[in-house]
């Protein structure tokens, strides 16, 4: 089969025959229809990821089965989108309830081969039914949407709060937009980018620039939410959100941030990270879309074909795009 396959050398893919994938029992082979290009996608084709190589990248996937051991045929030819993180089950992280932050986490794409190619494979459990109501190229942001609906559960948002998002690249603007379904006021995005900050104001979102912290301001955030992985996005949260208030850390910092940890004791901060998602929230992600609760319209730019994959991750890294998906049967 064709693939797509990250050797190790950074900013660099390469379309390969490779062997078609071979399933267990308790796993499905899929044929890929869509993936969704992914700042982790960027990351890891950068070098920046400690991994085995060579992999298949892509982990926001909708297919259709293709093959399944004869106890599950029922599920041959139903199109289906991919959960692609996989835990131990047995670690104790896993055991307390928490596999989706399992000591032992893979994610398919990552720590095993993904969806960039006309086949993948995945565990049963992993495989969650698409309504047909629901496209292919929404189907691929299935994923995504299961992050943002993870960060705003894990924020305990409350009906009215005030929320600060920092950063609008796909994920900030799903957290905005599951901020919205689950009863925020005021939703502000802070952004420096001119393009995305064009794509916030399509969708109706209000761009904050550099909010001061003033004595007159009406509000104070209950919530901020860095999605940048930015210093100056932390900083500014910490300022920005009132007394007694939570940040929630979504985006990846690649090095440390200095922070006024006394100001945390004073204001009573509540910081928690947010990682991926359950299984309950990926079921969730496909009815908000179905439902047409998340609008994807403005987030999906681009649809580029599978030999066009390293040219779909450089305008997504360049930030000249939003969403990039890519069509793997073309
Ligand atoms: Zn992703
Ligand atoms: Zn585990």
């Amino acid at each position: 089969m064709k693939a797509v396959l990250y050797t190790g050398q950074p900013n660099k893919v390469s379309i390969e025959e490779v062997e078609k994938p071979v399933i267990n029992e308790d796993e499905a082979l899929v044929r890929v229809k869509y993936i969704g290009i992914c700042g982790a996608d960027i990351e890891l084709i950068k070098g920046n990821r400690n991994i085995k190589i060579p992999v298949i990248p892509g982990h926001e996937i909708v297919g259709t089965v293709e093959e399944v051991s004869e106890k599950n045929n029922e599920l041959i030819g139903k199109r289906v989108a991919i959960e692609p993180t996989i835990s131990c089950g047995i670690c104790q992280t896993c055991k307390i309830g928490l596999p989706h932050i399992c000591n032992n986490l893979k994610v398919l794409g990552v720590h095993c081969n993904g969806g960039a190619a006309e086949y993948v494979k995945a565990p049963l459990n992993k495989i969650h039914l698409v309504p047909d109501s629901l496209s292919d190229e929404k189907s691929a942001l299935i994923e995504p949407v299961s992050v943002g609906i993870h960060v705003v559960k894990t924020s305990k948002i409350q009906f009215g709060d005030n929320v600060l998002i920092i950063g609008s690249g796909p994920i900030g603007l799903l957290v905005a937009q599951v901020c919205k379904f689950a009863g925020a006021k005021k939703i502000s995005i802070m952004e420096i980018n001119d393009f995305r900050k064009g794509i916030c104001k399509n969708m109706g979102f209000e761009v904050v620039e550099n909010e001061k912290n003033t004595e007159n301001i009406d509000y104070k955030y209950d919530i901020g939410y860095e999605v940048s992985g930015s210093e100056a996005g932390m900083q500014k949260l910490m300022e920005m959100v009132r007394p007694g208030g939570k940040i929630i850390i979504v985006g990846l910092f690649k090095n440390p941030v200095p922070i006024q940890l006394s100001s945390i004791l004073f204001k009573e901060l509540e910081i928690k990270g947010s990682r991926v998602y359950s299984s309950l929230d990926f079921k969730l992600a496909i009815e908000l879309l179905n439902k047409g609760i998340i609008n994807t319209k403005h987030l999906i730019t681009n649809i580029v074909n599978l030999k066009d994959f390293a040219y779909g991750v450089e305008l997504a890294s360049k930030k000249e795009a939003m969403k990039v998906v890519v069509d793997v049967q073309n």
